[in-house]
């Protein structure tokens, strides 16, 4: 396979010796949310690069901001890594906070150079001489403290003596730089809130671009992965190090993975959470990794997708059907097959000895021999799939109808003899008679039927909630600040008594297995004794995409 471009870059570093042959990578998530399939992306990079080239791989906690981070985010973020790169030993679990110390000592060290200083302006005035692309910036009057009244300064901000919103710490770059990122940086805002490790030590905490380079360095990281928006904060970065001598990782952008049908900016995720529009952050219709994992999509289908798309530098929006695509080729070489009908018809088999059921063999994966097979019982009363019947059918319709004959998949021919109504005219059974010679659904003397159906004996059916998932949102480009007028009314169906064969009554939860014909569905998180509940993983089909090939003209 070739390589991509972060790869060629690695192996040119290990050609040169550029660092000693380690490759250390890291992800480096806020822990402010749950993860998505875009952390994804990164994860499966930076943890596959390591993998690949003998290295070593990180996680570390940018924790940097107290008001909006939580532990329930932390534990929920090593899950979801650990599902998709493999457990991350303790001692390569890294938190920002825990270098809270050194940054401190290092900010000290710039301001006694001259190279930082604490500065009186308000967030307003800030903004105000910030200047222009056309016009440079005006410097702060902080700037013209000597080192040792900023020191004095900066001190005081660290023992907690000043409100919130009086002074910061600034770098003293260039107000007239080009690049806005150097138009002298805050480093440190006065915050009186509890941080859910350090508690109430601190009352500064460090911006994201004071902190990241430094984590990054003190870390010994070599490759430092990062989505392009960070390109022009790479000079920053680099003028910090420079300035301390410290050690230099180098920064690597690429392009950030965008979906169809999908919003992935973590305000957006963290409002459909609170606004309720879902049932929670791992809600199966979320892009969480938590709701791809709790809806049945493998961890491999996902690492199979983000090897798939690839690394690049330019933007660009995947459709979300690949991913989709990823899960079926996954499930259709691992998942068993059962038979369920979301929507039961029952049928009466007429001919078929009172009192008496079969036990029928049926196989449990095509793909897959060695999942060998089961056994599925049949008897007098069965369920199929309403849909599967029309008293007046179509041309093309070419199940069950009056007189027409049919297959039940692994049991035998059936035919169509009449049908029973309720006092409104719908059909409440359908009478069928066998033919006992057409055992396991083959036919014996060249016999053609031209459908085969699914089917649930009723006796012995297990009932089950069936939670049809589908697409959060209807449009391909959801995002935007109106995007909640964007989600999908049908995005989740309930069907609330579903027929199942009884090998289902006992499935694990998360187990992911394809009703035939159906889709993939698998065992939900909320089932329990008594009470099964699916979810649908993927359909058999993208129905997607036929509705948007039909949009077009
Ligand atoms: P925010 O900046 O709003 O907190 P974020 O998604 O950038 O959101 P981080 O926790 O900073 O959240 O992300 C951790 C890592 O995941 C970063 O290294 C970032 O580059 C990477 N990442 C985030 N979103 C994507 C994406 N859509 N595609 C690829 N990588 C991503
Ligand atoms: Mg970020």
């Amino acid at each position: 396979m070739s390589l991509n471009f972060i790869e060629e870059i690695v192996e040119e570093d290990n050609r040169t010796g550029k660092w000693e042959g380690r490759v250390h990578t890291r992800f480096p998530p806020e822990p402010n949310g749950y993860l998505h399939i875009g952390h994804a992306k990164s994860i499966c990079l930076n943890a596959g690069l390591a993998r690949k080239y003998n290295g070593t791989f990180n996680v570390r906690f940018d924790d940097t901001n107290p008001a909006k981070e939580e532990q329930e985010y932390v534990d929920s973020i090593l899950r979801d890594v650990a599902w998709l790169a493999g457990d991350v030993a303790k001692d390569r679990v890294f938190f920002a906070s825990d270098y809270f110390g050194k940054m401190y000592e290092y900010a000290e060290t710039l301001v006694k150079a001259g190279k930082a200083y604490v500065c009186d302006l308000t967030p307003e005035q800030m903004r105000e001489y910030r200047g222009t692309m056309k016009e440079p910036g005006k410097e702060s009057p902080g700037r013209k403290r000597t080192p040792d009244e900023n020191l004095e300064l900066l001190r005081r901000m660290k023992a907690g003596e000043f409100e919130e919103g009086t002074y910061t710490v600034r770098a003293k770059i260039d107000m007239a730089s080009g690049n806005f990122n150097l138009r002298d940086p805050v480093m440190y805002r006065i915050v009186k809130a509890h941080h859910h490790r350090t508690g109430d030590t601190w009352a500064i905490y460090p911006s994201y671009d004071w902190a990241h380079g430094l984590e990054d360095s003190l870390e010994k990281i070599t490759h430092s992965i990062c989505t392009l928006e960070f390109e022009n904060h790479r000079p920053l970065y680099d003028w910090f190090l420079n300035e301390l001598g410290l050690y230099h990782p180098q920064q690597i952008e690429f392009a950030r993975l965008n979906l169809t049908y999908t919003v992935l900016s973590k305000r957006k995720l963290l409002e459909l959470v609170s606004g309720r529009h879902v049932r929670g952050w791992d809600d199966p219709r979320m892009p969480t990794i938590s709701a791809l994992r709790r809806r049945g999509y493998p961890a491999a289908a996902v690492r199979a997708f983000c090897d798939e798309i690839g690394v690049t530098r330019v933007d660009s929006v995947i459709d979300v059907g690949r991913l989709e695509n990823a899960v079926r080729g996954d499930l259709n070489r691992t998942a068993e097959r059962r038979m369920a009908v979301l929507k039961p018809l029952k049928v009466v088999i007429e001919n078929w000895p009172d009192g008496t059921t079969e036990a029928l063999d049926a196989v449990n994966n095509p793909e897959d021999e060695a999942a060998g097979k089961r056994k599925v019982p049949f008897g007098k009363v069965l369920y199929i799939e309403r849909d599967d019947f029309m008293e007046n059918p179509p041309k093309k319709f070419f199940r069950l109808s009056p007189g027409r004959e049919v297959r039940l998949r692994y049991a035998y021919f059936v035919t169509c003899k009449e049908v029973k109504k309720d006092a409104a005219g719908n059909v409440t059974e359908v009478v069928c008679t066998y033919d006992p010679a057409t055992k396991g659904g083959d036919s014996p003397d060249g016999r053609k039927v031209k459908a085969t159906l699914h089917w649930v004996a009723a006796e012995t059916a297990a009932t089950a909630e069936v939670r049809l998932v589908d697409r959060l949102f209807n449009v391909e480009s959801p995002e935007g600040d109106d995007y909640l007028k964007n989600l999908n009314p049908k995005s989740l169906e309930l069907v609330s008594d579903a027929k199942l064969e009884p090998s289902l009554a006992t499935a694990d939860v998360g187990r992911v297995f394809q009703f035939e014909r159906l889709g993939y569905f698998n065992v939900d998180l909320d089932s329990k004794p008594g009470k099964l509940v699916f979810n649908r993983t993927v359909t058999l089909k993208d129905a997607w995409a036929k509705e948007q090939a039909k949009g077009e003209p």
